[in-house]
């Protein structure tokens, strides 16, 4: 807390940000500020703040027991939520970093982007909207800006984390429910910031790679499967020209690291060149700018899309992922029901709200915040008769 410190006169952030970022970045001492409002810190800036409220959420430890795209038992190795988003910031902060970006606020906003996810992935997420039909609905987003909001409550000043606007922003923009009121206060701004455009490009940079690798290593694929996909064709060709033929162990993340970092270059250059091209020289430049300034090159983008659909098929779809995706979904859904039938079943934390903000809204924020474990065991222990209760 700003308290315990002896504040600093001016903190000393102010002007190393002037000092290190380009013209374009967000700035700290910009920022609309929080809900409640709080004194700066002496030491770090309102996103650094905004990076360790998010590390130290419960939320977030959770995420290390939500599956990506394998359900958790495939092996102990493949990517969780947890370990994707460590993947996925430390790239956002690469590339912020080159782009003269404010690392800081990209950090917060990357850290802080599957936070909603509910168990069993995409399947879970669906699940969960069609049983929230009627009721306002469920989308993972939105329930990161009700996390950080209203559920998380570890400040005795304050309900939620009270993250900056930005970060909030950088939730709500990413949302596919406009129309919805918690949405509302973010429509105005225009375009996203170059910060929380990095941490998207970084997210889908990152998934393609491990999903890739990920799938390898379950056995759903072989490399020979994926011959036929011009992305891992062109990293091979770079990888063989490189080191040869290479072993097992190290075949692998080699051309892992080749998918990667081929589309941190492509990524970095090519958003370099469109800010110059379109002469952005401010955050109201990018904010009045009509697209998506941070993205890879049409080049890469179709490398990726044949890559994506080449997962989508044999991997997204693969029996034995779909076996997980259908009985997660379906574990979801009888636990909402049975929830909804007895709310008396729920845990008093979440029983005492049910008058205030309705059953379906309470059962569907306890169902969401449930790890892939959790919610195994809170269906044995709700309908299997001889499991402890
Ligand atoms: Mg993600």
């Amino acid at each position: 807390m700003a308290d315990d410190f002896a504040p600093f006169d001016p903190p000393d952030w102010l002007d190393r940000e002037d000092d290190l970022l380009a013209p374009y970045a967000m700035r700290a001492r910009r920022s609309r500020g929080r809900r409640r409002p709080e004194a700066d810190h002496a030491f770090r800036t309102p996103f650094q703040r905004d990076r360790d409220r998010i590390v130290h959420c419960t939320a977030f430890r959770r995420l290390m027991h939500k599956t990506q795209v394998l359900v958790t038992q495939t092996n102990d190795h493949h990517r969780t939520r947890l370990t994707h988003t460590l993947e996925m910031t430390q790239i956002s902060r690469t590339v912020a970093r080159r782009l003269g970006l404010n690392e800081d606020l990209t950090e917060a906003i990357a850290l802080s982007h599957d936070l909603g996810h509910p168990p069993f992935g995409h399947a879970g997420e669906t699940a969960l909207n069609e049983c929230m039909r009627g009721h306002g609905g469920f989308e993972h987003n939105l329930h990161a800006l009700r996390i950080v909001e209203v559920l998380e409550y570890p400040y005795p000043e304050f309900p939620g984390l009270n993250l900056t606007w930005e970060v909030r922003e950088a939730m709500a923009q990413h949302s596919r429910r406009r129309d919805a009121p918690e949405v509302a206060e973010f429509q105005e701004s225009g375009r996203p910031l170059l910060e929380a455009q990095v941490a998207d490009a970084a997210d889908s940079l990152a998934y393609d790679a491990h999903d890739v690798d990920d799938a390898l290593g379950a056995g759903l694929i072989t490399p020979d499967d994926l011959t036929d996909v011009p992305f891992w064709r062109a990293a091979l060709e770079r990888v063989r020209q490189r080191f040869g033929e290479l072993r097992p162990e190290q075949f692998r993340p080699t051309m892992v690291r080749t998918l990667i970092s081929s589309q941190v270059v492509d990524l970095l250059e090519h958003t370099r060149r469109r800010l110059q091209a379109e002469r952005i020289r401010s955050v109201e430049d990018v904010r009045r700018h009509g697209e998506v300034l941070v993205g890879p090159s049409p080049e890469m983008l179709a490398l990726k899309t044949g890559l994506e659909e080449f997962l989508r098929a044999r991997v997204y779809l693969h029996a034995r992922v779909q076996r997980m995706t259908v009985k997660g979904a379906r574990i979801v859904r009888l636990l909402f029901e049975e929830f909804c039938r007895a709310p008396q079943l729920l845990p008093e934390r979440y029983a005492s709200r049910t008058a205030r903000q309705g059953v379906e809204r309470t059962v569907c924020d306890y169902l969401a915040g449930m790890t892939d474990r959790f919610a195994q065991e809170e269906y044995l222990r709700l309908f299997h008769p001889y499991h402890a209760v």
